[in-house]
């Protein structure tokens, strides 16, 4: 098969990744829900998901664990689909706490926990999930995550048991936010939710899939099904790059500069908005509370394939402007069509290719404004032939800069499928050629 070619490739990435820190050995495994002090701190799994689907692995990352904490932006992420973002947060707050995991991070006057990726704040964000009982919320939860992973998901028992016998702290985090008035519902019961929720069982390769959920704007790019609205993966993506590594959120953002969750069996996920997601297992955890091997392999993913989301190159492809004839019709074709060549004879022509967003409208515009005579009046052609897209804020632009050079006399002539939604305020031309004859015309 030509594709296990690819896979061979990607996947020794991972696998080049899982070998060099596999050998990190510092940290610790978690041991206060008892049974995950049986993990084996050899353990390392890596898979990556792209945006079209395709997944990658290495090490274990077929190895089932509790999702514990990496739970929680999924759960955020129904909440808010749910009750929209102005009632969640509302409830929970969104400012990194600086505080460990299971800190009693509650706001002093409202009693507010800080913010939904520590435990006082997911354990107030599985209360807010509407549901006529417990067993319905769980149910639902269970299912969400499910869609989020492409398959469905059970539950580890006997962790489920063990830390439902031994979760004190939380019991006690969630008493204190319902005697201040900041958790929905009865305690015990919501405790029981978040409990279930942390011990559903995950592999890495899973995680990966969830991750490139939120990484796709809320569609699995695997199963194709829509799992949550765009604009809610953006609110958790953010809430995740502020506070999803808890107070090694800032250290991280600055090393591997992406949104990620961490959780105290060894799991992590890490989103690439656009492009993939990555999903790690690794139960040493460092002081903070995060997998140490995957903390370390990530910042070496990022580093070398340019991940951190600070580093954006400046824009160039995938739109270039060329001004002039030479995209398409050229001098000679100009002449040919009887085009005189003239400084006031040769049309503006500006031409734009693939994605037409905001800052490339912006170049577009400028390049053609450029190229218009300072007095009197000109012609342009605008060469969207190769545009393949335009959203509504170079939409937008386009327009208001065309509506002020049209008042202004100068005549615009569009080429390509991209220019139907501009035609009002110029004229669509068929072709490049029919638009050199445009340009040729006596105004
Ligand atoms: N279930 C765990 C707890 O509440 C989740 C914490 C974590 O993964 N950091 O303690």
């Amino acid at each position: 098969m030509v594709k296990r070619v690819v896979f061979d490739a990607v996947n020794a990435v991972l696998a080049n990744l899982c070998r060099e820190f596999r050998e990190l050995n510092s940290g610790h495994v978690a041991t206060y829900i008892p049974p995950l002090a049986r993990a084996d701190p050899a353990d390392f799994g890596m898979a990556l998901t792209s945006a079209d689907g395709h997944r990658y692995q290495a090490g274990e990352a077929d190895k089932p664990f509790t999702i514990q904490s990496v739970s929680k932006p999924f759960v955020l992420a129904l909440a808010l689909t749910e009750l929209g973002a102005d009632e969640v947060f509302r409830r929970v707050g969104v400012e990194p706490s600086g505080e460990r995991f299971n800190a009693i991070s509650l706001d002093p006057e409202t009693g507010r926990p800080a913010n939904p990726m520590i435990n006082a704040g997911a354990i107030a964000t599985t209360a807010l999930v509407p549901a006529a009982s417990a067993e319905q919320r769980f149910t639902r939860i269970l299912e969400t995550l499910g869609r989020f992973a492409g398959r469905s998901l059970d539950v580890d028992d006997e962790v489920y048991r063990a830390e439902a016998a031994t979760g004190d702290r939380n019991i006690a985090l969630a008493h204190l936010m319902r005697a201040a008035g900041s958790l929905a519902g009865d305690p015990s019961g919501v405790l029981d939710v978040y409990f279930r929720q942390c011990a559903i069982r995950v592999t890495a390769l899973d995680l990966s899939v969830m991750a490139a959920t939120l990484a796709n704007g809320g569609v699995n790019p695997v199963t194709g099904a829509r799992v949550v609205p765009e604009p809610v993966t953006v609110q958790v993506l953010a809430v995740m790059a502020t506070c999803g590594m808890y107070d090694g959120s800032g250290d991280w953002l600055l090393r591997v500069g992406l949104p990620a969750k961490s959780g105290v069996s060894g799991g992590l996920v890490a989103v690439r908005p656009g492009r993939s997601g990555v999903g790690c297992y690794s139960p040493l955890l460092d002081a903070a509370g995060n997998p140490v091997r995957a903390v370390a392999a990530l910042a070496e993913l990022s580093r070398e394939f340019g991940l951190h989301l600070m580093h954006n190159p400046p824009s160039g492809a995938p739109t270039i402007i060329r001004p002039g004839l030479s995209d398409g019709p050229d001098e000679a074709a100009w002449r040919q069509a009887g085009g005189g060549t003239a400084p006031g004879d040769l049309p503006a022509w500006v031409a734009a290719q693939g994605e037409l967003d905001f800052t490339a409208a912006e170049q577009l515009v400028y390049a053609l404004a450029e190229r218009l005579p300072e007095v009197g009046r000109g012609r342009a052609v605008i060469d969207l032939v190769r545009v393949t897209a335009v959203d509504a804020a170079a939409e937008g632009l386009v327009r208001v800069v065309l509506d002020r050079l049209t008042a202004m006399g100068h005549r615009i002539g569009f080429v390509g499928d991209a220019a139907v939604p501009f035609s009002v305020e110029g004229t669509l031309l068929a072709s490049r050629s029919a638009a050199v004859e445009w340009a040729r015309l006596p105004s």
